[in-house]
């Protein structure tokens, strides 16, 4: 696009600030999107279905899992470049950002933050290439913005922990190879690392949701589920854990709703009614003009926490 010409959907030239390694990155994710992702994603909305297995594979491939972890397989690539990621993704659906945020930011950032060194070799590397898929369980039926008040618990026997609860609205809860369950412990809230095939652990999935469709949703049933004791996360007590993962689930979702913005953007730029573009009636191209506006603003809110995250100077509680 020429200087004189500026891209209707980025008239800011936000882009221009992004490395080159991070401009590949998009369009890498742009090319993945528009062959793998758009021709089939209205079935998947509609049916509430996902080829979990083959996106993880094809999401695997380009080094988008975990892709903001630094080794075990991740692609340590910079955080702007993993919010890229995340934009494009959800610049076609929010389930499909949801898919690698869950995997990513959730699964794999809690066992390589929090994980002992074992945890850490035997998953990440196969959750970064896609072939072993993660869920995060903390939510419960009747504990969801307030964790803290989770009933799911774990005790000792002996030298194994036993594991007894349910979690609620757990993303890929039925396709994981692998469940990080959070559950209320003599010691405070510890995080566990669950291989779904323990005996006692069954994901139920969630159907007929209103919203968030091309994206698989669970009930985690935990009774009886009898662990070693290196399951458990080695230090981390209390909320801190999962509220950690649930700060970088939310750093990609920051600038997935720039895609998701965008696209509704470019829908309604695009959209022709009475002959003539939408666009054209002066009281939609109002509402236009505020919605660019909007989206533009976004993307540097995104994108200035990004470099901040990127420079190690970003704190939740600034
Ligand atoms: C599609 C989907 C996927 C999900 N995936 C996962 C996952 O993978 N893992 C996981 O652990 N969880 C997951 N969740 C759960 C999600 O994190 C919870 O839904 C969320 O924490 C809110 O909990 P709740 O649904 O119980 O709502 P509630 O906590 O009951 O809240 C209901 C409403 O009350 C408001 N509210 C609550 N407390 C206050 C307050 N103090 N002041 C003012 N307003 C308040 C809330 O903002 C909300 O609007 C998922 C949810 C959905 C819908």
């Amino acid at each position: 696009m020429s200087a004189s010409t500026p891209n209707p959907h980025d008239f800011l030239d936000l882009d221009d600030e992004l490395s080159g390694e991070e401009r590949d990155i998009r369009d890498a994710v742009r090319a993945f999107a528009a062959e793998q992702l758009t021709p089939y994603v209205a079935d998947w909305y509609e049916t509430g279905s996902l080829p979990a297995a083959e996106l993880a594979k094809g999401f695997g491939g380009l080094g988008l899992l975990g892709m903001h972890l630094e080794g075990y397989g991740c692609a340590g690539t910079s955080a702007v470049a993993y919010g890229i990621a995340c934009r494009e993704l959800e610049a076609v659906d929010s389930g499909l950002r949801s898919f690698v945020s869950v995997q990513g930011s959730l699964a794999m950032f809690a066992i390589h933050r929090w994980g002992s060194e074992e945890q850490r070799r035997e998953w990440l590397p196969r959750m970064a290439a896609g072939q072993a898929l993660g869920c995060f369980g903390l939510t419960e039926p009747d504990a969801g913005s307030d964790p803290g008040s989770m009933r799911t618990h774990a005790v000792r026997d002996g030298a194994d922990w036993v594991l007894n609860g349910t979690k609620m609205w757990i993303t890929n809860g039925t396709v994981a190879d692998v469940a990080v369950v959070w559950a209320r412990t003599d010691e405070g809230i510890r995080g566990f690392v669950v291989p779904t095939d323990t005996p006692g652990f069954t994901a139920n999935e969630v159907k007929h949701k209103l919203s968030l469709r091309a994206s698989l949703t669970a009930e985690l049933v935990l009774d009886g589920v009898r662990l070693p004791a290196d399951a458990a996360f080695p230090e981390v007590r209390g909320l801190r854990g999962p509220l950690s993962c649930l700060n970088e689930a939310r750093y990609g979702i920051l600038f997935g709703v720039v895609g998701a913005a965008r696209s509704c953007y470019q829908a309604t730029l695009n959209r022709e009614q009475f002959g003539k573009s939408l666009a054209g009636f002066q009281l939609t191209q109002r509402k236009l003009a505020d919605l660019v506006v909007e989206v533009n603003r976004a993307g540097l809110v995104a994108l200035r926490i990004g470099r901040l995250k990127d420079a190690g100077k970003l704190h939740h509680n600034r």
